[in-house]
């Protein structure tokens, strides 16, 4: 399958991402995860997006074009592709039409994960990631904790909060995605491709996006 999920922070992006992935072999591309490993890694990407991803800023629409158009080509994406968290911005999201059609690529559908702000706020605020880039699992301590407080299931690395994750730029992130984002909605309903769920559930948005394909 070849999807973009929209949804805010902390709408579940990543998660059904990981689970469509197991669906039919199609990898899950986060611009967010990239980018984190790059900074670890500090390549000259990751010097250069560092200081936006710390305010909560969106890094510039050239840098992601420059990682998407590379990734989009790579072998493993022939069998299809799950973007979670790209495009952000109507420019992103023009650039990919200009991109996809170039590659002769068409898209099944744009699922938006529609979460209210309190519940995002909520999961947000209790969220923890894997600090192994390779891992970056997701938990929550409220949800979701690791089996051992403050150690990652899969990989024994720490689990930590976010640096972006802090209260202030949570808020940022929330007000940049409903200023900057949140008009991709529109842009999609206008190709005819957008599906809109509101399941309070992962797996309840797996299902949809699931029947919406095979429909
Ligand atoms: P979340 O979806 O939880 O906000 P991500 O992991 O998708 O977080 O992204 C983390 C940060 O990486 C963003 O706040 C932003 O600085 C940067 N980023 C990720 N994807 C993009 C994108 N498509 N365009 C611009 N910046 C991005
Ligand atoms: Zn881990």
């Amino acid at each position: 399958m070849r999807l973009i999920l929209l949804g805010a922070p902390g709408a579940g992006k990543g998660t059904v991402a990981k689970l469509l992935t197991q669906v039919d072999g199609s990898v899950q591309i986060s611009t967010g995860d990239i980018l984190r490993g790059a900074v670890q890694a500090g390549t000259e990407l990751g010097k250069q997006a560092d200081a936006y991803m710390k305010a909560g800023d969106l890094v510039p629409d050239s840098l992601i074009m420059g990682i998407m158009e590379t990734r989009l080509q790579e072998p493993d994406c022939a069998q299809g592709f799950l973007l979670d968290g790209f495009p952000r911005t109507i420019p992103q999201a023009e650039a990919l039409k200009t991109l996809l059609g170039k590659l002769s690529i068409k898209l099944d559908v744009v699922a938006n994960i529609d979460v209210p702000r309190e519940e995002i706020l909520n999961r947000l605020t209790t969220r923890r990631t894997c600090a192994n880039t390779a891992c970056q699992a997701i938990y929550n301590v409220r949800s979701q904790p690791p089996k051992v407080e403050g150690i990652c299931d899969k990989c024994g690395s720490p689990v930590v909060q976010r640096a972006d994750e802090t209260e202030e730029a949570i808020s940022k992130r929330l007000d940049i995605y409903n200023e900057k984002t949140a008009p991709l909605v529109d842009f999609y309903r206008a190709e005819g491709l957008l599906l809109t769920i509101n399941s309070p559930s992962s797996e309840g948005v797996v299902n949809a996006i699931r029947e919406r394909i095979a429909g």
